[in-house]
């Protein structure tokens, strides 16, 4: 199975952002000045792993559910390098400044969302909903302004856009108590592999740019989650968070 970006539909720009270190570093240091010795031989296990998904979605015909327990096997593995790796990083609970940022989600990631919404009780998901409907009226502002107008529904208009979003320093409608996500078990991919070594005050807006911890299991990840939302639920576009919720 092809893994170059433009075949599944991801935007390679996405990985090519902001200052990153890749894996083939045989050491990294924290901003603590802490050596942080990353787990090659699970990463190099791990991709396998994200291949093997990747390989069964292309031969199974079109199957919303199956993709999103695919999803969920993918979020499981992220997490797993996550704990690995958590110990040489600078994020915390309740450090939130990245929850302020356009966080790009694709359409696989949006039913898990979706789902979530539909358990929730009334007066919680509606008051979420109040939240969503603000940032979305934002966000809806900042693309008319843009020449031309950028559309939310594909990476160029999330590049257009993010900047100024960005200013605005508005928290995901998720943001809870605490500074804590409140859709933890269901964030979307990009919350799950956004690891720092820098000073979390790097991650201000205005401030940094922060230093990534960026692997190549994250990228395929992210290449995998699209691949899938294109092939099982027919929707390969990436949007911010509030714009998939918006009708539900
Ligand atoms: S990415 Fe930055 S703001 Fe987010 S938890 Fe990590 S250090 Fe904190
Ligand atoms: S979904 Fe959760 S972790 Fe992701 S940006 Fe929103 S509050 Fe933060």
């Amino acid at each position: 199975m092809s893994e170059h970006p433009e075949e599944t539909g991801a935007d390679p720009k996405f990985w090519e952002e902001g200052p990153t270190l890749q894996i083939g570093h045989p050491v990294f240091m924290n901003y603590r000045r802490e050596e942080f010795h990353p787990p090659f031989a699970l990463m190099e296990e791990m991709i396998a792993r994200l291949e093997s998904i990747e390989n069964e979605g292309s031969r199974l015909p079109e199957n919303p559910e199956w993709a999103k327990k695919a999803l969920r096997s993918i979020y499981a593995l992220v997490d797993e390098l996550g704990s690995q790796i958590a110990s040489g990083m600078s994020c915390n609970a309740g450090c939130s400044a990245c929850c302020r940022v356009m966080v790009s989600t694709s359409s696989v990631e949006a039913a898990l969302m979706i789902d979530r919404l539909s358990v929730e009780p009334e007066d919680r998901k509606e008051s979420w909903m109040e939240i969503v409907r603000d940032r979305n009226a934002r966000l809806k502002e900042l693309a008319a302004k843009t020449s031309p107008p950028a559309d939310l529904s594909t990476f160029e208009g999330l590049l257009a856009t993010c900047e100024d979003w960005e200013k605005e320093n508005l928290p995901c409608p998720f943001l809870g108590e605490g500074n804590l996500c409140s859709i933890y078990e269901d964030r979307p991919l990009l919350c799950r592999v956004c690891w720092v070594l820098t000073d979390p005050e790097d991650c201000n807006p205005g401030a940094g740019p922060p230093v990534k911890f960026r692997t190549k299991v994250f990228e395929k990840a992210y290449f995998v989650v699209r691949d899938i939302s294109r092939r099982h639920l027919k929707n390969g576009s990436v949007s911010p968070i509030p714009w998939w919720l918006e009708s539900h």
